[in-house]
């Protein structure tokens, strides 16, 4: 991952052309992590906003890690990471 200096908004994620979050448990012990569509959040909400209302599926962990998915998005999606924090 490339490192990201400061949280935007997903107004200026979507100027970017950038339509998805990653979202990652914030417990590095757990690793789970998740793809998100950004077109539900308003453009003045910022990534770093919403990191408190995730709740890891997998561990329990409050809170997470958003950020942009600067990839592509991809069809399907690979064993291991289909659990949803939500
Ligand atoms: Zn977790």
């Amino acid at each position: 991952m490339p490192p990201y200096p400061v949280k935007i908004t997903f107004g200026e994620m979507r100027e970017m052309g950038v339509r998805e979050v990653l979202i990652y448990c914030r417990d590095y012990r757990c690793g789970r992590h998740t793809e998100a569509n950004a077109d539900s959040w308003a453009d003045a909400v910022r990534l770093s906003d919403i990191e408190p209302k995730f709740v890891c599926t997998k561990c329990g962990q409050r809170g997470a890690d958003v950020r942009p998915n600067f990839e592509p998005a991809k069809m399907g999606t690979a064993p291991g990471i289909t659990a949803r924090i939500c």
